[in-house]
């Protein structure tokens, strides 16, 4: 196996969800060492320095949500958890506490060699960054010069609307939790006003979304936040 390879940690106590993440992760080039609870996921973090960890959130000695947050507190190491549906609570405790992303059981190969890219093109600092344009089907951002353009005409937006628009932008692919983004756009004035949050998803849906009520792109994670998918 080729060294300079991306080293994935897997941190899971199901054999089975092991199995296929080593496959899956082994047949598209990375390397994967595996952890089977919270104590020996600390202890290869700390030794291997892998280049993203997937954290399972139901581990067998201790919760998820303590792994990341301990690993958390020496290491920027991008974490993705890997968590049961139904759990949103623990998603967003998960993103608060700074994991960068979460994937919901059962997922695909597609969808988690995605999000691991993402991650670890977040991780070089090589992602989306405030100037650099960003393109996904007919849309067009130019964060330099503030315009957006849908199949070649200037879109309008409002500033505010720019503003969610663009932070999402930067973080494009990752999840941002409903807090992260009233922080952002709105600072701590609106922090406690979620339905600006939908108020404005809905308008930039309508400006930028072919079927506003079906998005391709501006994407809800239930009861988590928003995900601005671009490929
Ligand atoms: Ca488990």
């Amino acid at each position: 196996m080729d060294e300079s390879a991306p080293l994935v940690l897997v941190v899971e106590d199901e054999p089975q969800l092991r199995r296929f993440l080593r496959t899956a992760l082994g047949s598209h080039g990375y390397r994967v060492e595996e952890a089977v609870d919270g104590a020996q996921g600390m202890r290869l973090a700390t030794s291997l320095h892998p280049d993203v960890i997937l954290l399972d959130l139901g581990l067998p000695d201790l919760d998820g949500l303590e792994v990341g947050r301990r690993i958390r507190e020496w290491s920027q190491v991008p974490i993705i958890v890997v968590s049961a549906r139904g759990r949103e609570e623990d998603k967003v405790k998960a993103l608060d506490l700074g994991v960068d992303d979460y994937l919901t059981k059962p997922f695909g190969t597609g969808e988690l060699l995605a999000r691991i890219r993402v991650a670890l093109r977040h991780a070089r600092g090589s992602g989306p960054d405030q100037e650099a344009p960003l393109r996904w089907g007919d849309v067009e951002i130019d964060p330099a010069s503030r315009e957006v353009r849908r199949g070649g005409s200037p879109v309008h937006l409002t500033p505010n609307e720019f503003k969610l628009l663009a932070v999402m932008a930067r973080h494009a692919g990752k999840v941002l939790t409903h807090p992260q983004l009233l922080r952002e756009v709105w600072g701590g004035v609106a922090a406690a006003q979620p339905h600006y949050l939908r108020v404005y998803m809905a308008q930039l849906r309508h400006k930028l979304e072919t079927d506003p009520a079906r998005p391709k792109h501006l994407l809800t994670e239930l009861g988590v936040g928003y995900r601005l998918k671009v490929d």
